[in-house]
């Protein structure tokens, strides 16, 4: 199995990172965890074109996660030679979003169908909503979804991937709780999502303040990776963006609750397990 990390970003615009997006490879599926800012040119870079996706996983429907919904579903329908519709799995509300998201294409749809005679039908995606339970089974391959907690955000899920005897916890945004620790339980790799609490209350801005009751620290982080046994514990989607010198910080604040690996992931690092 193989896990990329294709976008580490956060809603704050960075340079470096593009918004969040998680690449997995396993047991011959291809498929991705949600489609923030720049998720196309990322997958490009890491040799995958949207017409290669197995199916889309969406965490929630917050605008950092599925900014470049769009741009996947449009160049899956263009670069695909017969009709593909895409599969996507997200929570309740996902079905509202696809719909809006199509619904906003349609007269770039309707340009490109008017020009090109052979491409005779129009984007489409097959979507499944899911709380908590089995997403998706195939060739030993299991996925399956938890809920997680980034209220007011509701509902939100995470992601656990079980194939070739090895298993990843993908979590999006969440505070610790229940559905997490399942997702996580004796995982070999976690990914996290996380902010810096002593960072963000360094700023006088109410509006970014209020993001410290939604997210994990890397300390939460550090503890649910400790409660579960994971192996591997990677730190993704770092708000505020992290200086290069201050990167061990984040680690040590993570490794103090957990004695596995951490990493701060960066943009496509591949991890295989
Ligand atoms: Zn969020
Ligand atoms: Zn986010």
């Amino acid at each position: 199995m193989e896990v990329v990390t294709l976008g580490t970003g956060s809603p704050l615009p960075d340079p470096n990172r593009a918004g969040s997006a998680i690449l997995v490879r396993a047991a011959g599926a291809t498929f991705l965890v949600d489609c923030g800012r720049g998720v196309v040119m990322r997958l490009a870079a890491a040799g995958v074109l949207p017409p290669m996706l197995d199916r889309l996983l969406l965490t929630h429907l917050h605008s950092d996660h599925v900014a470049d919904l769009n741009d996947v579903i449009t160049t899956r329908w263009v670069m695909s030679p017969v009709e593909l519709p895409l599969p996507v799995t997200g929570p309740p509300g996902t079905a509202r979003v696809i719909e809006r998201t199509l619904a906003m294409l349609a007269d770039d749809v309707q340009y490109r169908r008017d020009h090109h005679a052979d491409l005779g039908w129009s984007p489409s995606c097959e979507t499944t909503e899911v709380e908590d339970g089995l997403v998706w089974e195939r060739d030993g391959l299991r996925v399956l979804a938890a809920p997680t907690d980034h209220k007011p955000v509701h509902p939100t899920v995470g992601y656990r991937v079980e194939a070739e005897g090895k298993v990843v916890a993908l979590a999006g945004d969440t505070v610790p709780c229940e559905g997490l620790d399942r997702l996580c339980a004796g995982a070999d790799v976690y990914v996290q999502t996380v902010v810096r609490p002593d960072l963000v209350r360094a700023v006088p801005n109410a509006r970014f303040n209020d993001i410290l009751d939604y997210h994990s620290s890397c300390e939460d982080a550090g503890r649910t990776a400790a409660r579960a046994g994971v192996d591997t514990l990677v730190l993704t989607h770092p708000v505020p963006p992290p200086a290069p010198d201050d990167e061990p910080e984040w680690i040590a604040q993570a490794a103090g609750e957990f004695s596995g690996d951490v990493v701060l992931a960066h943009d496509l690092w591949s991890i295989t397990l």
